[in-house]
């Protein structure tokens, strides 16, 4: 994944309980104070307990409340080291986690950074009857809650819906219960075409690009950036490298490597070439002013 988009967290979402269902209501609905969140449990797959993976390029734990406390619910709270991307918005982005089981955190400690893809906890049944995890997200900063006017105990942040936060990628997550939760897929990457073919100029060196997917990168190296596919046609060389086994061209502003099959080379040539087409039989005569040179090759 190349920019830093933030993915639905787990690999098999079966959602148990939207935040307008059930004890979420009260988390969001009819509350005299501005104190709410958008908490939705998930179950993951049936049977044991799936993982909460780091949903960015990387999250780092900002606070953790409940271990070896019954009376207190385990939570984790998260915030991205950087700006993520959301269906939303792009900002730093916050995601607690409830009911994980005092084994599976006991490791934990704030100030732990996970990176994409790694495994950050289990669901559990700390403080509940059955294994899941309760989620939260927002935008910002958050490692605190409060008791809101309905006496539920909500995450203080700048609460978001989980559908205006996280992208499903289906590569990573299984939709098997959305519960009518509108989420954004996650796009294929867009790759971009880019180029201006011009026309053969015989005075010049010039590349013919003969296939449509013929990679254009920053520099004359196949680790240099990828900027995109060059548009078939014929380029202007403004530079030649050798490198990796490869002549690279470089073409406005980019490089592309050159193979039989992908581009011709067309060398410039030193004079013009005359063609004389004959389209009846007879005499041609070219006249020439004093002066004047012809060449024929
Ligand atoms: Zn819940």
């Amino acid at each position: 994944m190349n920019k830093n988009y933030m993915i639905y967290p787990m690999k098999n979402m079966r959602i148990t309980c939207r935040y307008d269902e059930g004890s979420h209501r009260s988390h969001n609905i009819n509350v005299s104070d501005n104190n709410i969140d958008y908490p939705i449990d998930d179950a993951g797959i049936d049977s044991g307990r799936d993982s909460i993976y780091c949903p960015c390029d990387s999250m780092k734990v900002v606070a953790i409340r409940g271990i070896g406390n019954p009376s207190i619910t385990n939570t984790i709270w998260l915030v991205s080291t950087n700006e993520v991307i959301t269906p939303g918005f792009v900002d730093k982005v916050y995601m607690t986690l409830t009911h994980s089981d005092d084994s599976d955190i006991k490791d934990l400690y704030v100030g732990k950074e996970f990176k994409r893809g790694e495994i950050i906890c289990k669901e559990g049944s700390n403080g509940t009857n059955a294994n899941h995890i309760h989620i939260t997200v927002g935008r910002g900063y958050c490692d605190t809650w409060i008791e809101n006017s309905n006496h539920k105990w909500i995450i203080k942040g700048d609460s978001k819906k989980p559908e205006e936060v996280f992208f499903i990628d289906k590569e990573f997550t299984k939709v098997i219960d959305n519960r009518n939760i509108n989420f954004e897929y996650l796009e294929e990457e867009k790759i971009d075409i880019i180029g201006n073919p011009v026309e053969r100029d015989i005075y010049k060196d010039q590349v013919e690009v003969l296939i449509d997917n013929l990679n254009l990168r920053e520099s004359y190296s196949v680790n240099s950036k990828k900027i995109g596919y060059i548009r078939k046609g014929m380029y202007d060389i403004k530079e030649i490298r050798e490198n990796e086994g490869y002549t690279w061209y470089k073409v406005e502003n980019y490089y592309i490597a050159s193979n039989i099959g992908w581009t011709k080379f067309y060398k410039k040539e030193k004079y013009p070439r005359l063609i004389f087409t004959c389209t009846s039989s007879g005499k041609y005569i070219i006249y020439l002013k004093e002066g004047s040179k012809l060449y024929i090759s």
